[in-house]
């Protein structure tokens, strides 16, 4: 099987067991793109955690921008690298202010000019927030694509640049948002959970591939349990769980 079949039979199998959802709750682009900062080296439980206090107290742009970042520091300590942190969403609301109007921009171009957006940012809130396809690379999304036998490479931009040949753009956002939520559920760094997987069938990196000819595994038959996704969708806007 060449990569590009399995990136498509990969985007169905997954289509049948996970919503295309970001697990970080937020309500607008703006508290989007806050809380994908907040995001990095932790868990986005972590960051729901505190993101309703930091938006309460700083419910826009133009309200961070001119934020203590001590006060900030405070709120969103249990995120860790808070210092980094609080200056770095305190820069982006700022900019946000001077150069977009205090509005999230929608093209990646833009966003990747902001203190703290790389393409993995940029991506994530263009796909989840203003519904525009992006192919977000994080770690997860490197190891599954790689297991998964869809490159050879480590680099974010050239796996961004060869899945996105593989699939059309309509697929993008989903398929980064389901390879995420796989890799935190089933295909774990250390060990993957290959007899639970909906992909086993045809993974190369697969412990227990099927013999030529046996059936795959049903998505039925591996359903996992998203109840925290589940739970929090309230606090989502609706366009973060459109389903592709
Ligand atoms: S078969 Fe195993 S290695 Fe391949 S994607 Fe599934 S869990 Fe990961």
């Amino acid at each position: 099987m060449r990569a590009k079949e399995r990136a498509q039979l990969a985007v169905e199998r997954l289509k049948a067991v996970y919503p295309a959802i970001s697990e970080l709750d937020h309500a607008n682009p703006f508290q989007m793109l806050v809380a994908t900062i907040l995001s990095a080296q932790t868990t986005d439980r972590s960051v729901n955690a505190v993101t309703p206090r930091l938006f309460a107290r700083y419910p826009d742009a133009a309200a961070l921008a001119h934020a203590d970042p001590l006060a900030v520091e405070a709120i969103i300590k249990p995120t860790g690298f808070f210092h980094t942190k609080a200056r770095t969403i305190i820069a982006a609301s700022a900019a946000l202010v001077e150069r977009f109007h205090g509005e999230v921009p929608p093209r990646l171009d833009d966003l990747v000019t902001l203190p703290g957006v790389g393409r993995k940012t940029a991506n994530v809130v263009l796909g989840v927030a203003f519904g525009v396809p992006g192919f977000a690379v994080d770690t997860h999304v490197i190891r599954l694509t790689r297991r998964l036998g869809l490159t050879t490479s480590s680099d974010p931009v050239k796996i961004e640049a060869g899945v996105t040949r593989m699939i059309p753009p309509a697929d993008w956002t989903g398929f980064s948002l389901r390879l995420i939520l796989h890799g935190r559920r089933v295909c774990l760094a250390r060990v993957p959970k290959c007899p639970q997987c909906v992909m086993n069938d045809f993974c190369p990196s697969s412990t227990v591939r099927a013999a030529r000819g046996r059936r795959p595994l049903t998505a039925t038959g591996t359903r996992v349990r998203l109840s925290h996704a589940r739970g929090s969708t309230a606090k989502r806007s609706g366009r973060s769980r459109a389903r592709r």
